[in-house]
């Protein structure tokens, strides 16, 4: 299967934290690391406090069914010192299922494609950039949706 997984972090060195987690990714049993993204930077949503966000894409395939994908990327939340605190609150790691093949999902745990993807400059460009040709069940095409995007808030670095 091949998946799109969105990584952001704001907290404790964001490049080193994002870098950590591709690798516990390529480490976990059954995942391969196929793309990577550039790192993008932002600032937080809705003018929440805290420094800037760093952001990627990767693409991995995997065997693994979804929900135990989710546990994996849990897993490596957890392994990184990520606490829950307010929502879209600042946070060391973030690992985000956006696509999941081209499967929707909707249970208690999971909502696939990940319903903010159609908001999120941070997630849209990355993913572009990594494959242009993607197509999101239900929304259409990745071309489709940077267009009607704000991008501009967006630093490639
Ligand atoms: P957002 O989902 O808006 O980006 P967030 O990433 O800050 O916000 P979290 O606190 O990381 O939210 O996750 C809350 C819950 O979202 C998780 O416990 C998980 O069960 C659920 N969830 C639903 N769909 C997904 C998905 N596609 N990828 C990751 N988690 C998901
Ligand atoms: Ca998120
Ligand atoms: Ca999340």
């Amino acid at each position: 299967m091949l998946v799109y997984i969105g990584l952001g972090s704001n907290l404790e060195n964001p490049k080193v934290q994002i870098e950590k987690a591709l690798s516990a990714l390529n480490l976990s049993n059954e995942v391969t690391v196929n793309k990577v993204s550039s790192f993008y930077e932002s600032k937080p949503l809705l003018d929440m406090p805290g420094p800037n966000y760093i952001n990627a894409v990767c693409s991995i395939k995997t065997s693994l069914d979804a929900i135990d994908l989710l546990d994996v990327c849990q897993g490596i939340e957890n392994d990184q010192k990520r606490v829950r605190e307010v929502k879209w609150g600042s946070r060391t790691i973030d690992l985000d299922i956006l696509l999941y093949g081209q499967q929707v999902i909707s249970s208690e745990r999971l909502s696939i494609p990940h319903p903010e993807i159609t908001n999120r400059a941070f997630v849209l460009v990355p993913m572009y950039e990594i494959d242009k040709e993607i197509k999101v069940p239900i929304l259409g095409s990745i071309k489709k949706l940077i267009d009607r995007v704000n991008t501009q808030d967006l630093k490639k670095l």
